[in-house]
């Protein structure tokens, strides 16, 4: 008898036909009003789970006492209580490698947008405001031979660390548990501690998983040791920054700026005082959002899930130490 799977992440009809072959799928959309209530209600008798953006927490687990393997289509795992799970004998995989220069380009998207003020005035010129040659007012920042800042060398970091020495001329520093003497043979990427690389960088970019030791890991005093005209680029995710002192060092103009596509609470209000800044650039989350990339996370979901629901070591597991 096929084993019996809940998907919460649509997929494409390739990969939902390559599941069906092998598993029994029910499809729960939890973006609807009764989505939790009707994974509720799939989650008795199920094998396996495979979606995303979705906190599964024990309450949710206790409901699922045949669950082998959860499968999630992000590399971020801060939805899931990891030693919960292994405790709980259950596999949970990510889709790692295959969104890293995605995402990376999205780094250095909103770097670039945010030193060059692409937002503001390509708002600007929509307005019907440009009506005369540009001054020092609406001029930006060179991003080409500046200090690139990485808080987190794994490796999206080591993606936006060739981009930004190889592509712009940067000199980069990088702020990681253990040095990678590989960075610093490609890239010249010099290892540092948090303070120096926050005081030295014109751009701070933060590439960490979000846990207990990152969260709120750039707060008040953080902001403080940064250049004035530095700018701070979050691809992590939004609560790795204490973004109440964010929006105090933005009002105080205590930082250049800031480029964001992780946000504490998202979707984000569209009351959210980061809003009010012109020198706030806010994507909704669009780290690994383009088609290739996201059926690539999806294929690489889909084969972790079938692997690990068929009694193999999945190649993406991510609490190792489960021996199956
Ligand atoms: P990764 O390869 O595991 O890299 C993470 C790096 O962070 C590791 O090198 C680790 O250092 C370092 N690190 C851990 N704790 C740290 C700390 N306290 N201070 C400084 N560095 C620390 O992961 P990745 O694939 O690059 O992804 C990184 C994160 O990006 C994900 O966890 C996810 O949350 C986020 N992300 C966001 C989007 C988006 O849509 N915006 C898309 C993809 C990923 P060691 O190697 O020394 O342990």
């Amino acid at each position: 008898m096929k084993k019996r799977i809940v998907l919460y992440k649509r997929l494409s009809a390739d990969l939902l036909a390559r599941l069906q072959q092998h598993v029994d799928v029910t499809w729960v959309d939890t973006t609807q009003h009764d989505g939790l209530a009707r994974l509720r209600d799939a989650l008795p008798g199920a094998h396996g789970l495979l979606g995303a953006s979705l906190r599964i927490d024990s309450s949710l687990l206790d409901l699922a006492p045949q669950l082998q393997v959860i499968s999630s289509v992000s590399v971020g795992v801060d939805n899931y209580d990891i030693a919960e799970l292994s405790r709980r004998g259950v596999m949970l995989t990510n889709t790692p490698d295959v969104l890293t220069e995605t995402t990376a380009d999205t780094g250095f998207a909103l770097i670039l947008a945010s030193a060059r003020r692409v937002v503001e005035l390509a708002n600007w010129v929509r307005d019907g405001q440009w009506q005369a040659n540009l001054g020092p007012a609406h001029f930006g920042r060179d991003v080409n031979g500046k200090t690139l800042g990485i808080v987190g060398m794994g490796r999206i970091g080591e993606a936006l660390a060739r981009r930004g020495a190889a592509g712009f001329g940067m000199r980069v520093l990088y702020h990681s548990p253990s040095p990678k003497a590989h960075v610093q043979e490609r890239y010249a990427a010099r290892h540092c501690s948090l303070e120096e690389l926050l005081k030295q960088s014109d751009f701070v970019c933060l590439t960490v998983p979000l846990n207990a030791a990152t969260e709120g890991l750039i707060g008040a005093r953080e902001l403080a040791l940064m250049k004035p005209e530095a700018i701070l680029v979050n691809i992590a995710r939004g609560r790795v920054v204490d973004e109440a002192a964010l929006i105090e060092a933005l009002r105080e103009q205590r930082i250049g700026g800031a480029g964001l596509d992780v946000f504490v609470q998202e979707p984000l209000a569209a009351d959210s005082p980061l809003l009010q800044f012109d020198n706030v650039v806010a994507t909704p989350h669009i780290g690994s959002a383009t088609h290739d990339t996201r059926q690539a996370m999806a294929r690489c979901a889909v084969e972790n899930l079938l692997s690990a629901l068929a009694g193999e070591r999945p190649a993406n597991l991510v609490n190792e130490a489960l021996v199956r």
